[in-house]
């Protein structure tokens, strides 16, 4: 394969906005073989060398959602409409769900509950050169309690046995991650209240030590706080949502329990719509500004943070992940992190810290052009020019 050498006004190189001007990245096959001045990357390059130049854009690494699902179409009634599918229609949907991420700028998605493993496959054929798409990072079944959130995936379990059988079968059927929910949530009609947990600490326990012993991470979706403590002294890698309601449907923000969040290197994914102002009218603008103080309160106190959408619940398409983060800030993260919070950081977060996040040698070539300069204007991640994943261009 020819390499290809990208030029760009600016290239984004490590966190808080490190970068070159008037640099360049070499592909070479599926990994970036080269970054730096354009000139200096222009005398590495192969006879054969293709450039695609982009003087007024800007490249920086693939963005990275870290909560989606792909399962869910995001139409009024996801659960509905993923029930009245079978498999080969649901993984249509999925397929061009996959599409719709990659085409805006999202090269790894990690999908946090799907059914019948379907996002594995999809994860497989994306991987073969099948079918266009992210990287994908599964977690295939979600571990829930019998009639709790999101029962219907397929995951319930009670008791210890039950749990490490349920770790076991997805592993067995090719997760990348376990998912639990560890409390309530909103999209189960007639499952426990949002406030309410679903697992005890001890579950939790068992949940994080069967998972490590298959070497997989574990994501907890979780709300109430007591939930997030259980999760917390549980040794879970992620906390989705991570809200810190009440029992009482108010708000409960501990800072000790926050420095624990901390010390433990545990990062916090608010999985936060790309129809955010959307959510903050429906509920209503006094609790949406109370949601909003949490996070503000979790990233002033260091806590580290990840960008997701929750992409596949009502209103939540794939294609506005801009929108999403766009809500950091206004919760007043400078952009630069913003930016970290979307490739970077989530990279590490998800395991992937020396495979993709940032424009490196050696890492995959997962990567995003786009016109103007994402430091000063989020808007520009919103005019994508080329997406990379893996190599791949997403059209073509
Ligand atoms: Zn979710």
């Amino acid at each position: 394969m020819a390499d290809l050498l990208i030029t760009a006004g600016r290239v984004l190189t490590g966190p808080d906005g490190e970068s070159v001007e008037d640099g360049a990245v070499l592909v070479r096959g599926n990994v970036i073989a080269a970054v730096g001045p354009r000139e200096t990357l222009a005398a590495l390059a192969t006879d054969e060398v293709s450039t695609r130049s982009f003087p007024d854009s800007t490249v920086l690494p693939g963005l990275i959602d870290s909560h989606v699902h792909l399962a869910f179409d995001a139409s009024s009634d996801p659960v509905a409409a993923r029930q009245a599918s079978d498999d080969e229609t649901l993984m249509a949907g999925m397929a061009d769900r996959a599409r719709q991420l990659l085409g805006s700028g999202v090269t790894t998605a990690r999908d946090l509950g799907d059914r019948n493993g379907l996002a594995v496959r999809l994860r497989d054929a994306i991987a073969e050169g099948a079918l266009p798409g992210p990287r994908i990072l599964a977690a295939t079944t979600p571990l829930t309690s019998t009639g709790g959130h999101c029962w219907f995936l397929g995951g319930e379990v009670e008791g210890a046995d039950a749990i490490r059988a349920m770790v076991r079968r997805n592993v067995r059927a090719g997760a990348d991650v376990i998912k639990v929910m560890a409390t309530g949530g909103g999209v189960t009609r007639g499952g426990p209240a949002i406030w309410q947990s679903q697992f005890s600490e001890d579950d939790l326990r068992v949940v994080v030590e069967e998972a490590q012993s298959a070497g997989r991470p574990v994501a907890v979706h979780a709300h109430v706080t007591e939930g997030i403590e259980a999760a917390v002294a549980a040794g879970v890698d992620t906390i989705e949502h991570c809200t810190w309601m009440a029992e009482d449907g108010g708000f409960d923000l501990r800072e000790d329990l926050a420095a624990k969040i901390k010390a433990a290197g545990i990062h916090i994914c608010t999985a936060t719509s790309p129809n955010w102002r959307g959510f903050a009218e429906r509920v209503g603008h006094e609790r949406a500004e109370q949601l909003f103080a949490s996070m503000r309160w979790m990233d002033q106190l260091g806590i580290p943070m990840i960008a997701g959408t929750d992409a596949g619940v009502t209103r939540a398409v794939f294609d506005k992940f801009v929108n999403s983060i766009e809500s950091y800030q206004y919760l007043g993260i400078p952009l630069p992190k913003i930016i970290d919070m979307a490739t970077v950081d989530a990279a590490r977060a998800l395991g992937l810290g020396s495979e993709t996040g940032r424009p490196a040698v050696g890492y995959r070539a997962d990567i995003l052009v786009v016109d103007g300069n994402p430091l000063d204007e989020i808007d520009a991640l919103r005019r994508v020019r080329l997406v990379l994943a893996a190599g791949r261009p997403s059209l073509g």
